[in-house]
Protein backbone atom coordinates (compact mmCIF):
# COMPACT_ATOMS: atom_id res chain seq x y z
CA UNK A 1 0.00 0.00 0.00
CA UNK A 2 2.66 2.33 0.46
CA UNK A 3 4.02 1.88 -2.57
CA UNK A 4 0.80 4.11 -4.31
CA UNK A 5 0.54 6.12 -1.74
CA UNK A 6 1.75 9.62 -2.96
CA UNK A 7 3.13 12.70 -1.25
CA UNK A 8 1.31 16.37 -0.88
CA UNK A 9 2.06 18.70 -3.37
CA UNK A 10 3.60 21.44 -1.62
CA UNK A 11 5.92 18.48 -0.59
CA UNK A 12 7.66 17.61 -3.92
CA UNK A 13 10.94 19.19 -5.06
CA UNK A 14 12.52 19.19 -8.15
CA UNK A 15 14.83 16.81 -8.95
CA UNK A 16 17.00 15.32 -11.95
CA UNK A 17 15.85 13.38 -14.80
CA UNK A 18 17.29 9.41 -15.28
CA UNK A 19 18.06 8.66 -18.70
CA UNK A 20 18.80 5.56 -20.21
CA UNK A 21 20.94 4.85 -23.91
CA UNK A 22 19.62 2.79 -26.23
CA UNK A 23 20.69 1.52 -29.84
CA UNK A 24 22.10 -0.74 -32.13
CA UNK A 25 25.09 -2.44 -31.39
CA UNK A 26 28.55 -0.55 -32.01
CA UNK A 27 26.51 2.42 -32.65
CA UNK A 28 28.45 3.60 -29.92
CA UNK A 29 26.46 3.44 -26.38
CA UNK A 30 29.20 2.92 -24.33
CA UNK A 31 31.19 5.58 -25.86
CA UNK A 32 28.85 8.26 -25.16
CA UNK A 33 28.06 6.77 -21.93
CA UNK A 34 31.78 7.07 -21.21
CA UNK A 35 32.07 10.24 -22.74
CA UNK A 36 29.02 12.14 -20.46
CA UNK A 37 30.88 10.72 -17.74
CA UNK A 38 33.39 13.15 -18.33
CA UNK A 39 31.22 16.55 -18.76
CA UNK A 40 30.96 15.72 -14.41
CA UNK A 41 32.49 18.76 -13.12
CA UNK A 42 32.71 17.12 -9.38
CA UNK A 43 34.68 13.69 -10.67
CA UNK A 44 37.98 15.37 -10.93
CA UNK A 45 37.29 16.72 -7.13
CA UNK A 46 36.14 12.96 -6.19
CA UNK A 47 40.20 11.60 -7.52
CA UNK A 48 38.52 10.29 -10.89
CA UNK A 49 37.85 6.57 -9.85
CA UNK A 50 35.52 5.67 -12.23
CA UNK A 51 33.23 3.03 -10.69
CA UNK A 52 30.49 0.81 -12.45
CA UNK A 53 27.89 0.78 -10.41
CA UNK A 54 24.71 0.52 -13.17
CA UNK A 55 24.26 3.98 -13.32
CA UNK A 56 25.85 7.47 -12.65
CA UNK A 57 25.48 10.71 -12.04
CA UNK A 58 26.59 13.83 -13.45
CA UNK A 59 26.78 17.47 -12.00
CA UNK A 60 27.11 20.29 -14.71
CA UNK A 61 28.49 23.58 -14.49
CA UNK A 62 25.42 25.12 -13.40
CA UNK A 63 25.13 22.67 -10.74
CA UNK A 64 21.85 20.99 -12.22
CA UNK A 65 22.02 17.19 -12.22
CA UNK A 66 21.39 14.22 -14.45
CA UNK A 67 21.56 10.42 -13.53
CA UNK A 68 22.38 7.90 -16.55
CA UNK A 69 22.03 4.70 -16.28
CA UNK A 70 25.04 2.90 -17.36
CA UNK A 71 23.56 -0.55 -18.58
CA UNK A 72 23.74 -0.21 -22.24
CA UNK A 73 21.68 -2.84 -23.86
CA UNK A 74 17.76 -3.42 -24.07
CA UNK A 75 17.85 -6.13 -21.78
CA UNK A 76 17.72 -3.74 -18.43
CA UNK A 77 15.26 -1.92 -20.07
CA UNK A 78 13.12 -4.57 -20.68
CA UNK A 79 13.84 -6.86 -17.58
CA UNK A 80 12.93 -3.51 -15.54
CA UNK A 81 9.84 -2.53 -17.50
CA UNK A 82 8.58 -6.46 -17.51
CA UNK A 83 9.05 -6.42 -13.29
CA UNK A 84 6.89 -3.05 -13.29
CA UNK A 85 9.75 -1.22 -13.02
CA UNK A 86 9.42 2.18 -14.95
CA UNK A 87 12.40 4.01 -13.66
CA UNK A 88 13.86 6.18 -17.23
CA UNK A 89 12.72 9.33 -17.67
CA UNK A 90 14.67 10.03 -21.13
CA UNK A 91 15.65 7.45 -23.49
CA UNK A 92 18.67 8.86 -25.58
CA UNK A 93 18.62 6.83 -29.15
CA UNK A 94 22.07 6.34 -30.39
CA UNK A 95 22.27 5.69 -34.51
CA UNK A 96 25.33 5.38 -35.89
CA UNK A 97 25.44 8.06 -38.96
CA UNK A 98 27.99 5.60 -41.32
CA UNK A 99 25.23 2.97 -40.28
CA UNK A 100 22.06 4.17 -39.92
CA UNK A 101 18.57 2.47 -38.69
CA UNK A 102 19.59 -1.36 -37.78
CA UNK A 103 17.14 -3.95 -36.23
CA UNK A 104 18.38 -3.20 -32.52
CA UNK A 105 16.91 0.34 -33.39
CA UNK A 106 13.76 -0.43 -34.57
CA UNK A 107 13.71 -2.59 -31.69
CA UNK A 108 14.67 0.65 -28.89
CA UNK A 109 12.27 2.62 -30.70
CA UNK A 110 9.47 0.54 -30.12
CA UNK A 111 10.42 -0.38 -26.59
CA UNK A 112 10.83 3.37 -26.28
CA UNK A 113 7.01 4.19 -27.73
CA UNK A 114 5.49 1.29 -25.45
CA UNK A 115 6.92 2.99 -22.15
CA UNK A 116 5.46 6.14 -23.17
CA UNK A 117 9.04 7.90 -22.83
CA UNK A 118 10.03 10.61 -24.42
CA UNK A 119 13.28 10.26 -26.47
CA UNK A 120 16.33 12.07 -28.00
CA UNK A 121 17.89 11.37 -31.36
CA UNK A 122 21.92 11.34 -31.03
CA UNK A 123 22.87 10.56 -34.46
CA UNK A 124 26.61 9.71 -33.58
CA UNK A 125 29.93 8.93 -35.20
CA UNK A 126 29.51 12.47 -37.49
CA UNK A 127 33.03 12.09 -37.49
CA UNK A 128 32.98 9.60 -39.93
CA UNK A 129 33.91 10.04 -43.80
CA UNK A 130 30.58 7.77 -44.65
CA UNK A 131 27.98 9.76 -42.18
CA UNK A 132 24.95 10.79 -43.47
CA UNK A 133 22.83 11.84 -40.88
CA UNK A 134 20.24 13.14 -43.25
CA UNK A 135 19.38 9.36 -44.08
CA UNK A 136 18.78 8.75 -40.49
CA UNK A 137 16.69 11.41 -40.08
CA UNK A 138 14.57 9.78 -43.24
CA UNK A 139 14.46 6.72 -42.14
CA UNK A 140 13.52 7.59 -39.27
CA UNK A 141 10.37 9.26 -40.21
CA UNK A 142 9.35 5.62 -41.64
CA UNK A 143 9.16 5.01 -37.73
CA UNK A 144 6.99 7.57 -36.92
CA UNK A 145 10.51 9.33 -34.83
CA UNK A 146 9.72 13.01 -36.62
CA UNK A 147 12.94 14.95 -35.54
CA UNK A 148 12.94 18.54 -35.25
CA UNK A 149 14.53 18.88 -39.06
CA UNK A 150 11.54 17.40 -40.19
CA UNK A 151 9.28 19.70 -38.70
CA UNK A 152 8.70 17.19 -35.79
CA UNK A 153 9.17 17.42 -32.03
CA UNK A 154 11.65 14.92 -31.29
CA UNK A 155 14.93 16.99 -30.49
CA UNK A 156 17.95 15.51 -32.75
CA UNK A 157 21.92 16.34 -32.36
CA UNK A 158 24.55 15.22 -34.12
CA UNK A 159 27.79 13.72 -32.20
CA UNK A 160 30.89 12.34 -31.78
CA UNK A 161 31.48 9.83 -28.58
CA UNK A 162 34.91 9.92 -30.27
CA UNK A 163 35.98 13.19 -30.68
CA UNK A 164 33.52 14.59 -27.76
CA UNK A 165 31.92 17.04 -29.89
CA UNK A 166 27.70 17.97 -29.92
CA UNK A 167 28.20 16.81 -25.60
CA UNK A 168 26.75 19.90 -24.64
CA UNK A 169 23.92 20.72 -26.87
CA UNK A 170 22.58 16.80 -25.97
CA UNK A 171 22.83 18.18 -22.53
CA UNK A 172 21.04 21.24 -23.27
CA UNK A 173 18.59 19.04 -24.61
CA UNK A 174 18.30 16.62 -22.34
CA UNK A 175 17.80 19.22 -19.36
CA UNK A 176 14.96 21.14 -22.25
CA UNK A 177 12.87 18.00 -21.70
CA UNK A 178 13.65 17.49 -18.18
CA UNK A 179 11.68 21.18 -17.93
CA UNK A 180 8.75 20.09 -19.92
CA UNK A 181 8.57 17.17 -17.56
CA UNK A 182 8.52 18.64 -14.56
CA UNK A 183 10.24 16.03 -12.43
CA UNK A 184 9.66 16.02 -8.88
CA UNK A 185 10.00 13.79 -5.56
CA UNK A 186 9.27 14.19 -2.09
CA UNK A 187 13.04 14.03 -0.52
CA UNK A 188 11.96 14.21 3.06
CA UNK A 189 10.11 10.49 3.66
CA UNK A 190 11.50 7.50 4.64
CA UNK A 191 13.22 6.72 0.64
CA UNK A 192 11.77 4.15 -1.54
CA UNK A 193 14.08 2.94 -4.63
CA UNK A 194 14.52 0.26 -7.43
CA UNK A 195 17.26 -1.95 -7.75
CA UNK A 196 19.43 -1.55 -11.21
CA UNK A 197 21.75 -4.25 -10.60
CA UNK A 198 23.01 -6.66 -7.49
CA UNK A 199 25.89 -8.72 -6.87
CA UNK A 200 27.58 -11.01 -4.56
CA UNK A 201 30.66 -8.88 -4.06
CA UNK A 202 33.49 -11.22 -2.63
CA UNK A 203 34.71 -8.96 0.12
CA UNK A 204 31.92 -7.07 1.06
CA UNK A 205 28.68 -9.26 0.59
CA UNK A 206 25.56 -8.94 -1.39
CA UNK A 207 25.58 -5.06 -2.90
CA UNK A 208 22.84 -3.61 -4.79
CA UNK A 209 22.76 -0.74 -6.38
CA UNK A 210 19.51 1.33 -5.81
CA UNK A 211 18.34 4.55 -7.53
CA UNK A 212 16.37 6.30 -4.81
CA UNK A 213 12.67 7.50 -6.35
CA UNK A 214 11.46 9.55 -3.39
CA UNK A 215 12.73 10.33 0.26
CA UNK A 216 16.24 10.25 1.36
CA UNK A 217 17.91 6.28 1.83
CA UNK A 218 20.36 6.96 4.70
CA UNK A 219 22.80 4.96 6.82
CA UNK A 220 20.88 2.95 9.36
CA UNK A 221 17.81 2.47 7.43
CA UNK A 222 16.06 -0.54 8.07
CA UNK A 223 14.59 -1.59 4.45
CA UNK A 224 13.08 -4.33 2.53
CA UNK A 225 13.93 -4.93 -1.49
CA UNK A 226 12.14 -7.68 -3.38
CA UNK A 227 12.46 -10.96 -1.25
CA UNK A 228 15.42 -9.66 1.05
CA UNK A 229 15.85 -7.15 3.75
CA UNK A 230 18.58 -5.43 5.54
CA UNK A 231 19.92 -2.74 7.07
CA UNK A 232 22.08 0.35 5.43
CA UNK A 233 25.90 -0.02 6.68
CA UNK A 234 27.57 1.97 4.11
CA UNK A 235 26.16 4.26 0.93
CA UNK A 236 28.74 4.37 -1.62
CA UNK A 237 28.56 6.97 -4.64
CA UNK A 238 29.65 5.85 -8.49
CA UNK A 239 32.91 7.72 -7.71
CA UNK A 240 33.64 4.82 -4.85
CA UNK A 241 32.86 7.90 -2.02
CA UNK A 242 31.10 6.44 1.05
CA UNK A 243 28.31 9.19 1.93
CA UNK A 244 25.91 9.60 4.26
CA UNK A 245 22.69 10.06 2.64
CA UNK A 246 21.28 9.45 -0.85
CA UNK A 247 17.95 11.56 -2.38
CA UNK A 248 15.81 10.84 -5.32
CA UNK A 249 17.23 9.99 -8.53
CA UNK A 250 20.21 9.26 -7.16
CA UNK A 251 22.05 6.17 -7.79
CA UNK A 252 24.04 4.32 -4.82
CA UNK A 253 25.63 0.89 -3.90
CA UNK A 254 24.14 -0.24 -0.69
CA UNK A 255 25.64 -2.62 1.60
CA UNK A 256 23.77 -4.39 4.69
CA UNK A 257 21.91 -6.71 2.51
CA UNK A 258 20.43 -10.33 3.49
CA UNK A 259 20.99 -11.59 0.08
CA UNK A 260 21.34 -10.55 -3.67
CA UNK A 261 18.04 -8.83 -5.44
CA UNK A 262 17.54 -8.82 -8.95
CA UNK A 263 17.35 -5.48 -11.05
CA UNK A 264 13.55 -4.16 -10.62
CA UNK A 265 13.12 -5.34 -7.51
CA UNK A 266 12.02 -2.57 -5.18
CA UNK A 267 13.22 -1.29 -2.09
CA UNK A 268 11.28 -0.19 0.71
CA UNK A 269 12.45 2.19 3.93
CA UNK A 270 10.65 0.13 6.71
CA UNK A 271 10.03 1.23 10.52
CA UNK A 272 11.93 -1.54 12.51
CA UNK A 273 13.66 -4.94 11.70
CA UNK A 274 10.47 -6.95 12.62
CA UNK A 275 8.51 -5.45 10.11
CA UNK A 276 11.23 -5.77 7.31
CA UNK A 277 11.76 -9.63 8.27
CA UNK A 278 7.46 -9.55 7.66
CA UNK A 279 7.37 -7.62 4.52
CA UNK A 280 10.75 -9.85 3.05
CA UNK A 281 8.87 -13.50 3.76
CA UNK A 282 5.29 -12.36 2.86
CA UNK A 283 7.08 -11.46 -0.86
CA UNK A 284 9.05 -15.15 -0.33
CA UNK A 285 6.05 -16.72 -0.44
CA UNK A 286 4.35 -14.84 -3.20
CA UNK A 287 7.37 -15.91 -5.11
CA UNK A 288 7.20 -19.65 -4.15
CA UNK A 289 3.45 -19.48 -5.11
CA UNK A 290 4.16 -18.40 -8.66
CA UNK A 291 7.00 -20.26 -9.33
CA UNK A 292 4.63 -23.96 -8.16
CA UNK A 293 1.64 -22.68 -10.00
CA UNK A 294 3.75 -21.88 -13.18
CA UNK A 295 5.60 -25.71 -13.45
CA UNK A 296 3.67 -27.30 -15.92
CA UNK A 297 2.00 -30.47 -14.72
P1 LIG B 1 28.09 0.10 -28.23
O1 LIG B 1 28.14 -1.34 -28.62
O2 LIG B 1 26.84 0.76 -28.75
O3 LIG B 1 28.27 0.33 -26.77
O4 LIG B 1 29.28 0.84 -29.03
P2 LIG B 1 30.73 1.27 -28.52
O5 LIG B 1 30.67 2.49 -27.68
O6 LIG B 1 31.41 0.08 -27.95
O7 LIG B 1 31.39 1.69 -29.89
C1 LIG B 1 31.60 0.77 -30.95
C2 LIG B 1 32.76 1.22 -31.79
O8 LIG B 1 32.48 2.47 -32.41
C3 LIG B 1 34.04 1.41 -30.98
O9 LIG B 1 35.13 0.94 -31.76
C4 LIG B 1 34.10 2.91 -30.81
O10 LIG B 1 35.42 3.39 -30.68
C5 LIG B 1 33.48 3.42 -32.09
N1 LIG B 1 32.85 4.73 -31.92
C6 LIG B 1 31.94 5.09 -30.96
N2 LIG B 1 31.60 6.37 -31.12
C7 LIG B 1 32.27 6.85 -32.20
C8 LIG B 1 32.32 8.12 -32.86
O11 LIG B 1 31.67 9.10 -32.50
N3 LIG B 1 33.12 8.19 -33.97
C9 LIG B 1 33.86 7.13 -34.41
N4 LIG B 1 34.62 7.33 -35.50
N5 LIG B 1 33.84 5.94 -33.80
C10 LIG B 1 33.07 5.80 -32.72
Amino acid sequence: AADIEMDAEDTLKARPPVVTIMGHVDHGKTSLLDALRGTDVVRGEAGGITQHIGAYQVTLKDKSKITFLDTPGHEAFTQMRARGADVTDIVVLVVAADDGLMPQTIEAINHTKAAGVPMIVAINKIDKDGANPQKVRERLLEHEVIVEEMSGDVQDVEVSALKKTGLDELIEKIQLQAELLDLKANPDRAAEGTVIEGKLDKGRGPVATILVNRGTLKIGDIFVVGAESGKVRALVDDKGRQIKEAGPAMPVEVLGLSGVPLAGDPLSVVENEARAREVAEYRKGVKTDKRTTSVPA
